[in-house]
């Protein structure tokens, strides 16, 4: 692992221009892995260009130090950035797919490419890989590089790296919080992060019409399965009525576990075409592989995919049906 640290390393220094890049509707780990590493390349004087396909949910909004500090992409702006990229990190995710409109623009490129993950299962498009699967987060290996790199992580990395870290483990409640996590985390909060005020505009910044569209998420709760699997659906029709978008969902699946003796949580939620799907497992059943059955991947415990062209409410029988499957192989 050193050794492609020291890789990458290298290759920063022997180029000159960047462009990071991440996931369609990005999280905290994904913006806050960008930030870090834009941060660290400007600092060293290159030129960087954070350009992703989706625009920054406004909830991580408080991360940025200008406005344009990441773009949502635009043709006629940014294809010339990507062509003249010696380098592009793909950052938080393996699948090119994942980038939605800049995916053809990457393809042709001739930049060299470099991906930073920490998902299972890789798709491989990149010249360089640095994929950790034992990591909490993108945020944790990007943390890893800059120290290589023999950073000294002052407030403008630590508070990405602090959200990218805190929203990937669930406020460091998932399995991957070990106690060198915790000692991560310790810098940057000597570093000058004061995590309350961070969690304040990470969990409590949201509207009204995000709690009344909670509701009709609680609303629409079905269990299943002798109480071993939960779901719910947010149609478009209830995004309109509540005035919400796409970004306030976030997190809604995580309820379907807070349900005693649920193993398997799903959450619908309704696209222009076709839908999303978020999957959460409680303790046995690999959700990246139940995600993977619709072209979706993901994490053992936590997986998604999307679904084109196909009607949500037809569609959702189907995927229980599978998630049943699963229940039934891998928990008894
Ligand atoms: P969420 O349910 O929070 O949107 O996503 C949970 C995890 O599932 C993400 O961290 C990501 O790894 C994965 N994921 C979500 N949607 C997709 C998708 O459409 N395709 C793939 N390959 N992975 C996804
Ligand atoms: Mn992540």
């Amino acid at each position: 692992m050193k050794n492609i640290f020291e890789n990458i390393i290298s290759k920063i220094k022997t180029n000159n221009n960047f462009v990071i890049t991440t996931h369609v509707n990005p999280d905290g780990d994904a913006i806050g892995s960008e930030l870090a590493l834009a941060r660290y390349l400007t600092s060293i004087h290159k030129k960087v260009k954070i350009i992703n396909c989706s625009a920054t949910p406004d909830y991580l909004k408080f991360m940025l130090n200008s406005k344009d500090e990441v773009v949502e992409f635009n043709k006629e702006y940014h294809t010339g950035f990507i062509q003249n990229a010696d380098i592009i990190f793909t950052l938080d995710f393996n699948h090119l797919n994942r980038t939605e409109a800049l995916e053809e623009f990457i393809i042709i490129s001739e930049a060299t490419i470099i991906c930073i993950d920490h998902h299972e299962y890789p798709e491989n498009f990149e010249n360089i890989s640095l994929i950790d699967t034992k990591s909490s987060s993108t945020g944790e290996i990007i943390y890893r590089l800059l120290k290589q790199a023999k950073l000294e992580i002052t407030y403008d990395f630590a508070v990405p790296l602090y959200v990218a870290i805190m929203t990937d483990t669930g406020s460091f409640k998932y399995e991957r919080t070990t106690s060198e996590l915790h000692r991560i985390i310790a810098e940057f909060l000597d570093a000058g992060v004061i995590p309350k005020i961070i969690h304040q505009n990470i969990f409590d910044q949201g509207s009204a019409n995000r709690i009344q569209l909670l509701g009709r998420a609680f609303n629409s709760l079905v269990i299943d399965a002798n109480g071993k699997l939960a779901y719910m659906k947010i149609s478009s029709k209830d995004l309109i009525e509540t005035n919400s978008n796409e970004e306030d969902v976030e997190g809604f699946v995580n309820y379907t576990l807070s349900i005693k003796g649920v193993e398997v949580g799903i959450f619908f939620f309704e696209l222009e075409s076709g839908f999303k799907m978020s999957f959460r497992s409680a303790t046995k059943v690999p959700v990246n592989k139940l995600a993977a059955e619709f072209n979706g991947g993901g994490h053992f415990f936590a997986s998604g995919a999307r679904i084109e062209n196909e009607i949500m409410d037809e569609t959702i029988p189907k995927v229980i049906d599978f998630a049943k499957e699963y229940l039934q192989k891998y928990f008894n």
